[in-house]
């Protein structure tokens, strides 16, 4: 890797030492991200004000050093690594928050932690629905900058749909302003989609204005449980055809309900131990909620083997307790997780049902999947010893096969999490040649010298590959 020593003591004497940093313990914390592969920066920026990082830039343009922006590390996709070294940015002390409760936006920096946006918004009566797991932890400009989603998604839509203004900086280190706080903008071309979803190589986000929605009245929440996976995805499909729209609408197969289980060591759903299930929520006015519940219970009298209504707000969050619980108990059947939070669009979820039982039997893993039944989303989670170069080659043949049957099914290779290290394979398996192509050249016309974010999204790394960093992590499984 290239030393940009003389361009981070030139960063150093515009910025100073109490915003960069080149202690050792500084650089190994901002090298690796949820993915725990390590690759070590030159120098860490903490900016105190947003024109630091024009500043930054404008030095890292000159001399061609690279930079990885990072939030709070939480992509599980080596998106924040710093690969190619250089300097990471860390916006974690620029989290300002403020709330136009009149207008029902939120004006925050980039750094600013989403459940807080999320209290803080509720603390006015509004409500800001993307709800990443990991909301306690990843911060707004990660979730903008990966378009990030959640379980509300199906009825609510992702973080790009909250978006109403960004603003930040260019490659180059100039500012600008895409939108403004208003709730309508069509002056010029939409730049500010071009950065959701742009995972810090087209730009770095320094403020954004979100677009927030009343807080829903009342809450509404129910568990189902089904003979098997099929069964849970009809029913789901038969809801969605009577027009209901949950608010949240999880489904867990049975591999995610037995490590839950395991967990918690508490049985999901007493009496339907072991099966299926479907986990729901609706929202709204006090008359709107009333009004679904009589449909709803009906529907799951019709469709399920077991049902049970949470009789206040307690029993719910014992009920979610337990979905939440589910991703990290996994690691009981293997030390090594492909997480992949592919899409398929619900016309062919029952193809996609009986590929996964297919799959699982085939390469001898274990694949819990679960996921958001209103928007596709499904989490499919490929389990395996790392030292084990059987089940290491299993899973690899494994995730291939899962995304080319993915994209032949309609679907998508990623729904939230974006495409960073990771998925760098499968870009090509989602993308024609030409469509590759335009992306490149949008890369090409912002960051002509390549600096932000390099060796992401383009090059096919295999991660699985890399050795991992023995860390643990805050959001990490106990
Ligand atoms: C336990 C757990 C649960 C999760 N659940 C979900 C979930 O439900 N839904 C979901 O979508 N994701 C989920 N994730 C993934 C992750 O939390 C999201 O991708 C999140 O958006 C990352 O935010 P962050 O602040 O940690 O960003 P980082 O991980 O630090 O960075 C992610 C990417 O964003 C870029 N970036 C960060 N800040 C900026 C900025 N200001 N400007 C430009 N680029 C920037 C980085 O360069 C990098 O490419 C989960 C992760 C974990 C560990």
């Amino acid at each position: 890797m290239p030393s940009f020593r003389s361009a981070t003591l030139k960063l150093k004497r515009r910025l100073g030492s109490r915003v960069v940093s080149t202690g050792k313990d500084a650089l190994f914390e901002a090298s690796f991200d949820s993915s725990k592969i390590s690759f070590l920066p030159e120098a860490v920026i903490r900016p105190r004000k947003e024109a630091d990082i024009g500043v930054a830039l404008q030095l890292a343009h000159k001399y061609r050093v690279p930079v990885t922006v990072r939030g709070r590390g939480t992509t599980l996709m080596g998106s924040a690594a710093p690969v190619h070294g250089g300097w990471v940015i860390d916006m974690l002390a620029l989290n300002r928050i403020q709330i136009d409760g009149e207008a029902g936006m939120a004006l925050v920096q980039a750094g600013a932690k989403v459940a807080d946006i999320q209290r803080a918004a509720e603390a006015q009566g509004w409500f800001y629905p993307p709800d990443p797991s990991s909301k306690e932890y990843c911060t707004i400009g990660g979730n903008i900058a990966c378009n990030a989603g959640g379980m509300h998604g199906g009825k609510y839509g992702v973080t790009r749909d909250f978006i109403l203004a960004l603003r930040g900086f260019m490659a180059s280190g100039d500012y600008v302003e895409w939108g403004t706080a208003t709730k309508k903008f069509s002056a010029g071309f939409n730049l500010r989609d071009l950065w959701i979803g742009s995972e810090g190589m087209l730009g770095i986000v320094t403020g954004a204005v979100l677009k927030l929605i009343p807080q829903p009245a009342a809450r509404w929440t129910l568990l189902t449980s089904y003979r098997d996976e099929a069964a849970a995805l009809r029913a789901g499909l038969a809801l969605f055809r009577q027009r209901v729209q949950p608010a949240i609408c999880e489904f867990l197969d049975r591999e995610s309900v037995l490590c839950a289980e395991r967990a918690t060591r508490t049985t999901v759903f007493p009496g339907q131990a072991g099966r299926p299930v479907i986990l729901l929520e609706f929202t709204g006015s006090a008359a709107e909620v009333r009004e679904t519940k009589a449909v709803v219970l009906a529907w799951a009298k019709k469709n399920a083997t077991g049902y049970r209504a949470a009789r206040s707000r307690a029993e719910a969050e014992t009920l979610w307790a337990v979905r939440r619980k589910c991703s990290g108990a996994m690691f009981e059947l293997g030390d090594a997780k492909l997480n992949e939070d592919i899409v398929v669009p619900m016309r062919n979820y029952l193809k996609f049902i009986q590929f996964l039982s297919g799959l699982k039997r085939r390469s001898g893993l274990p694949i819990p999947t679960f996921g958001h039944l209103a928007d596709g989303n499904l989490h499919v989670n490929i389990m395996y010893h790392r030292a084990n170069r059987q089940e290491s080659h299993a899973a690899e043949v494994a995730v291939n096969e899962l995304m080319r049957t993915v994209v032949k099914l309609g679907g998508a290779i990623s729904g939230e999490h974006g495409i960073g290290l990771a998925k760098t394979p499968f870009l090509r398996v989602q993308h024609r040649a030409a469509q590759v192509k335009a992306m490149r050249a949008v890369k090409d016309a912002l960051d002509p010298r390549g600096i932000l974010n390099p060796g992401k999204m383009f090059a096919p790394v295999r991660i699985w590959k890399y050795p991992k960093l023995a860390v643990h992590l805050p959001w990490d499984h106990k």
